[in-house]
Parts: C-alpha cells; sequence; structure tokens
C-alpha cells in the first residue's frame, strides 16, 4: 500500500508556480493577483479562505480578501463582483460558498466574468472542461487528475467509481476521468444517494473516488483487493478530547480500507492540499493569458 501525499506534491506545485512567478516579475510584469469574497463569519470558511490568502503570499502572488456582512442583498454582492470583473489589476477571483440562503448561488456564479473565474463553477468554463478545452478545471477534481498524473497511476481502461455527483467535485471528475488523456480513458461510474445496491459497483472498481461527505462510510468490505482510494470528504467530527473539541474524518475508513488499497489518499494530507495549489495554478493561467 502507498499513502498518496497531497501535502508533498502540493508543496512541489507550489514551488513550481513561485519560479514562474518569479519569471513574470523579473520581466518588469506584475505577479499574478487572486481575490477572495466571503460573505458572513462562518468559521470553516473563514478557515478556508485565510489559507487561500496565505499560500498567495507563499507563491508571490498579490491577494485581496474582501470581507461582506451576511446581511448584503444579492444586487450589492452583484455590484461588487462587477467591481471585481472589471478590475484590470486582477486575474481571478472566488466567491466563498455557501452563500446565506437568501441570496441564489446560481445568480452570484452567473454573475462572475468566466475569464475570471478560477474556481470554474461557471458553466461556460464547465462546458469547456467538458468538451476537453483549456479552461479553469473545479480545483479539488483539478487536483485529484495532479495527484493520479504525479503518482502515475494507471486509469486508462480501468473502472472507476465515484461516489458522489455534486457541481464541484464528484459530476467534474467524473468527466475528467472519462475524458481522453493522462490520469484519464477511464470507464466510469457515478453512483449517488438514490443508488441501489451501491457496494456491487465499489466492489467492482479499480479506482475509487468518494466525494460524499459521510465519515468512515466506505469500508473494507466494500472494496476489492489493490484498489485505488481517493478519498475528498472532509467532515468535522465532534471529539471532545482533541484541542479543537472535533476532529477531521474522510470518507473512508481508513485504518480499515488501508490494508486492501495499492495507492490511498489520507485525510488530512491528501485531496485537501491540493485544492489551493490547483487554485493559484487557475490564477497563474489566468495571468498568463491575460499578459
Ligand atoms: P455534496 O454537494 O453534499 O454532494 C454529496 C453527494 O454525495 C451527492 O451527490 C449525494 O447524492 C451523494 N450522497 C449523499 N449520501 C449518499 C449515500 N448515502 N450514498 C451515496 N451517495 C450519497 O458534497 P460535495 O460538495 O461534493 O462534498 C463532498 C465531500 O467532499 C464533503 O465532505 C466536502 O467537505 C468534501 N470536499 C472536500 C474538498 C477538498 O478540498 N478536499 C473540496 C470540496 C468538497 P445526491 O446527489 O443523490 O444527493
Amino acid at each position: 500500500m502507498k499513502i498518496i501525499d497531497g501535502k508533498e506534491i502540493s508543496n512541489q506545485i507550489k514551488q513550481e508556480i513561485k519560479i514562474e512567478v518569479d519569471g513574470i516579475i523579473s520581466n518588469g510584469n506584475r505577479p499574478p493577483h487572486l481575490a477572495a469574497v466571503i460573505v458572513g463569519e462562518d468559521g470553516a470558511s473563514l478557515t478556508y479562505v485565510g489559507s487561500k490568502v496565505r499560500s498567495c503570499k507563499q507563491v508571490g502572488f498579490e491577494s485581496t480578501l474582501i470581507k461582506l456582512p451576511s446581511s448584503i442583498t444579492e444586487d450589492k454582492l452583484i455590484d461588487q463582483i462587477n467591481l471585481l470583473n472589471t478590475n484590470n489589476e486582477i486575474d481571478g477571483f472566488i466567491v466563498q460558498l455557501p452563500l446565506p440562503k437568501h441570496i441564489n448561488e446560481e445568480n452570484i456564479l452567473m454573475s462572475i466574468d468566466p475569464n475570471k473565474d478560477v474556481d470554474g463553477f461557471h458553466p461556460t468554463n464547465f462546458g469547456k472542461m467538458a468538451l476537453n478545452m483549456e479552461t479553469f478545471i473545479p480545483a479539488t477534481p483539478f487536483g485529484i487528475m495532479e495527484l493520479l498524473r504525479r503518482y502515475d497511476i494507471e486509469t486508462s481502461g480501468k473502472h472507476t467509481v465515484v461516489i458522489g455527483r455534486s457541481h464541484i467535485v464528484g459530476r467534474p471528475i467524473s468527466i475528467l476521468m472519462n475524458s481522453k488523456g493522462k490520469a484519464g480513458d477511464s470507464t466510469v461510474t457515478v453512483v449517488h444517494s438514490k443508488t441501489l445496491n451501491l457496494e456491487s459497483y465499489t466492489k467492482n472498481a479499480d479506482i475509487i473516488v468518494s466525494a460524499l461527505g459521510i465519515p468512515e462510510f466506505v469500508k473494507s468490505n466494500m472494496v476489492k483487493d489493490g484498489v485505488v482510494i481517493i478519498d475528498v470528504g472532509i467532515t468535522r467530527v465532534k471529539d471532545e478530547s482533541a484541542i479543537k473539541g472535533y476532529v477531521i474524518k474522510g470518507d473512508v475508513d481508513f485504518e480499515s480500507v488501508k490494508s486492501k488499497a495499492s495507492f490511498i489518499t489520507p485525510v488530512p494530507g491528501g485531496v485537501g492540499p491540493m485544492t489551493i495549489a490547483m487554485l493559484l495554478k487557475n490564477t497563474l493561467l489566468s495571468r498568463k493569458i491575460s499578459n
């Protein structure tokens, strides 16, 4: 069994990005600039956005954090997005999800200029991804593809089962792994909450990508020997003995599954760190295009 070390790979990618940024600056150009919009005071969202901004510093990017009150109206938030859309100093921006209930996420998504949509969630970018055209690929599935490539994991002709069909993980990773090319060419089955007899699919999977958000859902008796496990799940589980009062759990029962797996991502330290690295990669791509 080999552990897929997302922390190490994400650090490698950040170093590669830093070298490119140094090159941009030494050619007399400004560095890439990422902005993040956060609405409200949700603890987990603030943590995620904080680490995105810190990572910008590590690679030499400019960053701007725009904090807005949870009472902001949808129209005012769209005004803010329009300012970012037209600001030539900003290469890309993200609007941290989830948004307060009174704001329609789809309207917000549609108001983002696809050329600055470094999360890759806008239908224009999602469509380009599905057509194998160069675009911003949603950071988490992009990170999974990069892990598969860098660990040289054979996907061609393999049966991949993706658990979950969300727009940010399950659906895009199923498209990417089914597309032509390295880390692709897989035969993909997508299972979800309405799937009957889910184990009959997972037991036949060469690769399992789990993105459902139920801690330790995938058990050893649901997988076959030699399976490759990519665990996307991140759930905070209450634990009084932990300093923070909670521990982070993945979707996979790591201890029971690891002895059967050929490769496995740990949680934390697997897919999670890759997400930020790939967001930076998308922002660098945007800077290069605008240059
Ligand atoms: P989501 O939008 O809640 O989607 C969950 C998916 O799982 C849905 O398609 C749902 O099916 C399916 N599902 C729920 N219960 C199921 C069950 N019992 N059996 C089979 N399928 C079931 O979640 P998400 O945004 O994709 O996130 C999934 C997990 O990944 C979460 O833990 C999240 O925190 C984590 N995540 C991690 C990263 C990272 O950077 N590592 C990034 C994003 C998300 P239906 O469609 O039928 O409802």
